[in-house]
């Protein structure tokens, strides 16, 4: 049996790692902290950092196809890997969506909608993309945020100075403040033979800058459903991307408007592990081995629940909870703002 190599040991590494054991693969993680969730579940795990370029070697060896559940890994980590295996999603998938500021560019010559936006590279920056965006704004680092971190709201133009200090000194990106009724995001797929299958969008909520709940169906016109699959579409294949995506909509009176993707499984497709034959890591799993894609229907109408930190105190309750399904990540330590786990709840009417 092939082995997959998965670069990141979180809960995503080890959702995917027991996908690929149910179709009898065995998957070899690469992760830098020591006890990844991923390395309960992976048959072998190699603990070290990115620039230890003999592990990265050994790693690549060892496997037939490299993945990722991480999409920050450094470019010459990356280099040292593809010259020895096939990495799936490739390379321009993560040039793309590292930097926030090329994945805005992107999707605009795509001719896709985001919000408005800017290079920052200081004061002057700033206040010349503040009187042409206006304010409301919301001041990112172009690389590295997940969770709402590496961002601060410009609510007047005096919030301005603060907001920049917030980026210590980080490359940004200023956006303008998109006036949305709500958020989805597609799950997309994409295989080797560039079939693409797409999930049905959930609607998200988030809580401080964290995913709460993700609910299939989202609040969605027939057209607009459309629109996100084919826009999902478009995507995939400009990147000749190979695996799964999520990407991520503000829903606004003028249409959809893009917000970011993840070149990756996505905590908003969790829900597809209760409501569909197929879920996103199975999918995932399929796509970087070549097989056929499975189908993206879904069967159940489900709310997925993130489990942050000391929600984990529910869960004896939870688990009396009918139509509820449980997932654990099997992490040790509790910690605020943490992802412990997520139940999907079936909705019966
Ligand atoms: P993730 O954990 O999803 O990777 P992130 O840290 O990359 O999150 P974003 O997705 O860019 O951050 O922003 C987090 C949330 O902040 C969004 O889901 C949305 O609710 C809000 N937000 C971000 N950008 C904008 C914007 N331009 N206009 C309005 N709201 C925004
Ligand atoms: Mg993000
Ligand atoms: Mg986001």
């Amino acid at each position: 049996g092939s082995v997959i190599g998965i670069v990141g040991g979180g809960q995503l590494g080890r959702m995917l790692s027991v996908a690929a054991s149910r179709l009898g693969f065995r998957c070899h993680i690469f992760e830098p902290s020591e006890n990844p969730p991923a390395g309960q579940v992976a048959e072998y795990v190699t603990t070290a950092a990115y620039d230890d370029h003999d592990a990265l070697r050994k790693f690549a060896e060892s496997v037939d196809v490299i993945t990722y559940e991480f999409e920050n890994i450094p470019t010459e980590a990356l280099d040292v890997l593809q010259a020895l295996r096939p990495i799936r999603p490739g390379r321009e998938a993560l040039r793309v969506s590292q930097d926030r500021l090329i994945e805005k560019g992107f999707l605009q010559d795509l001719g896709l909608k985001t919000a408005p936006f800017a290079d920052i590279t200081d004061a002057a920056s700033l206040e010349a993309a503040l009187a042409e965006i206006g304010a409301p704004a919301i001041l990112k680092t172009r690389r590295f945020g997940y969770d709402g971190k590496g961002q601060a709201r410009i609510m007047t133009p005096d919030d301005a100075a603060g907001a920049l200090a917030d980026m210590a000194g980080a490359p940004a990106i200023l956006e303008g403040f998109v006036n949305f009724t709500h958020e989805v995001s597609v799950i997309a797929a994409r295989g080797l033979n560039g079939e693409v299958v797409c999930f049905d969008p959930g609607e998200n909520v988030h809580e401080g800058g964290i995913l709460r709940t993700t609910t299939v169906p989202a609040n969605l016109t027939p057209m607009q459903r459309m629109d996100a699959g084919l826009l999902a579409g478009k995507i995939l294949n400009a990147l000749d991307y190979v695996g799964v995506m999520g990407v991520e909509l503000f829903v606004t009176p003028q249409g959809l408007i893009v917000n970011e993707v993840a070149p990756r499984v996505h905590n908003s497709g969790h829900w597809t592990q209760n409501g569909c034959t197929t879920d996103q890591f199975e999918q995932h799993i399929r796509a970087v081995v070549g097989w056929p894609l499975g189908e993206g229907q879904r069967y159940a109408d489900v709310v997925m629940e993130n489990l942050i930190g000391d929600d984990l105190d529910k869960l004896p309750g939870y688990a009396k909870e009918p139509n509820t399904a449980i997932h654990l990540y099997g992490k040790a330590d509790v910690k605020a703002g943490r992802k412990m786990g997520h139940v999907n709840r079936i909705v019966k009417d």
